[in-house]
């Protein structure tokens, strides 16, 4: 039997048309990538630029199902792009900037991207890819009129002139919640970068997880400076967030480093914080050596590699901010755990409790977890047994974009994590299965580098491992072997 209740789709122009009606005053606030200035815009006023957006895309022919590009920092226009790519059933590809060549120009074929939205300073990767890259029909560079730039490729495109002479009304398509919207690829231990594509349900869903007090606690008075880029995993879901609130949001735009977050934080005064380590030590680091105190921010997100003792205290201590350690992957739209503070976890002795806040936390509400040994059984939730952490849940995916290969095993996705749980389900991740190496919030495929390496004539064999950094939580190191008689020094090597 089924129950005779609303079918609503759970669509993404849904999640902004909401922001409009229900708080169409809450602040867009960026910095500039093309001169470092503050631009500020209301979800309103985004939403009619997103809709101006929408009737440019459809005039130019986009049609669904239509791979978008971006390549592009966190701003107000990239937020635009989000909402109307997958506001009119095409979908958003977002692209790591910091890849290699090769890397970007294999995403962008697989992917079969036909426009990109680009921002200035990062042109030049595609000006030297352009004769590569058959699909992509158009360039979109994310500026004003003067600040449209010189370029080796004809033809550019220049975003306000662009949408500058579409209507600021549109009628958002309704189509099925399993329509996909976004599409975000991921390196693997070997081989090439895999794509997840998420979908408008998955998405949404996702965005409601993350927001209550046992996960990120995004509230209608939070600001939110997200520092992780929108091109990982959509910036861990936050503008798709943000709009079912009304949280302010502060974008950084392409600087990241610690003086320019700090100008940001003081003028802007975020509540809560979200980024990969190694930005927070960027941060704390600069934080220290002019002597100051971050006053307004409550909460820093830490995720993307384990958050480090020393800046659980250091934020602490120093800051009176509490570190809110979040796990997940680009797998998991992304989020999977968040240690949020529980009672008991406020009443520990400050030692205890940041031995507590280095654990990854327990699964926010959607997402199932547990470990299994090498053989499939399922491992006690003892917090010492550890084993391979698998997980399943609404935003978690299935196969891979292109794939026509399951990517679980019994309806669970092995996360390459290993990890364990205890009594009150808090997972703690203790190792890795995969043969990767995260520096800076960025993979590096031991492999890889394991097969250049053995490529060196003197070189008979070759081993990558990860070894804990101070800044990057991991670079890799190499050993290598030489054949018997050979010679050849560490430059010679790393060469
Ligand atoms: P990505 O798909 O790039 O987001 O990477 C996901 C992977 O990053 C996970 O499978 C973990 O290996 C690692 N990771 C993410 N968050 C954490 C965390 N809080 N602590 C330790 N490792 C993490």
């Amino acid at each position: 039997m089924l129950a005779p209740m609303m079918e609503s789709p759970l669509l993404i122009s849904g999640l902004m048309e909401f922001g409009v009606v229900n708080h169409p005053e809450a602040e867009i606030v960026s910095r500039k990538v093309e001169d470092n200035s503050i631009h500020r815009i209301t979800q309103l006023g985004a939403a009619k630029r997103t809709r101006q957006l929408a009737n440019a895309l459809l005039n130019w022919g986009v049609k669904p199902g239509d791979r978008i590009a971006t390549l592009a920092w966190n701003t107000w226009r990239h937020y635009e792009v989000y909402y109307a790519t997958a506001g009119i059933g095409s979908i958003c590809h977002t692209i790591n900037p910091r890849l290699f060549p090769e890397q970007l120009e294999y995403i962008f074929n697989h992917a079969e991207d036909r426009m990109l939205f680009i921002d200035l300073n990062l042109l030049p990767l595609v000006e030297a890819l352009r004769d590569k890259l058959p699909h992509l029909q158009a360039i979109v560079v994310m500026c004003d009129k003067e600040y449209m730039p010189d370029s080796k490729i004809d033809g550019l495109i220049c975003y306000e002139e662009f949408i500058a002479p579409h209507s600021e009304s549109f009628e958002w398509p309704q189509f099925d919640e399993s329509t996909p919207c976004s599409l975000c690829y991921t390196s693997g231990t070997t081989g090439n970068p895999k794509g997840v594509m998420y979908t408008h349900r998955s998405t949404v869903l996702h965005a409601m997880g993350s927001l209550h007090a046992q996960a990120l606690d995004i509230k209608a008075d939070s600001v939110i400076l997200p520092v992780v880029p929108m091109f990982h995993v959509n910036a861990w879901g936050i503008p798709y967030a943000v709009t079912i609130t009304g949280a302010k949001l502060v974008f950084p735009g392409a600087a990241m480093d610690g003086a320019s977050l700090w100008e940001l934080i003081k003028s802007e005064e975020p509540t809560l914080l979200a980024g990969v380590p190694t930005v927070w030590l960027g941060l704390l680091n600069h934080l220290d050596s002019i002597g100051e105190t971050m006053h307004s921010v409550q909460t820093v997100v830490v995720g993307g590699s384990a958050a480090p003792l020393s800046m659980i205290k250091a934020f602490d201590e120093k800051h009176d901010a509490f570190l809110l350690h979040a796990w997940g992957m680009t797998e998991m739209s992304p989020i999977g755990t968040v240690n949020a503070p529980t009672k008991a976890m406020l009443a520990m002795p400050k030692e205890e409790r940041y031995q507590q806040q280095r654990k990854q936390g327990r699964p926010v509400y959607g997402v199932d977890m547990k470990i299994i040994d090498d053989d499939g059984n399922e491992l006690p939730r003892d917090g010492k047994a550890y084993g391979r952490l698998m997980v399943r849940g609404p935003w978690i995916v299935n196969s891979y974009y292109k794939s026509d290969k399951l990517a679980t095993e019994n309806g669970w996705f092995d996360t390459g994590d290993v990890a364990t749980i205890d009594s009150h389900n808090t997972m703690q991740i203790v190792d890795r299965s995969k043969d990767v190496i995260k520096s800076g919030g960025e993979w590096i495929s031991s492999i890889d580098l394991e097969n250049v390496a053995v490529g060196h004539p003197a070189v008979a064999e070759a081993c990558v491992i990860g070894i804990p950094h101070e800044k990057w939580q991991e670079r890799p190191l190499l050993l290598v072997v030489l054949k018997d008689g050979a010679s050849a020094s560490e430059a010679d090597i790393l060469d």
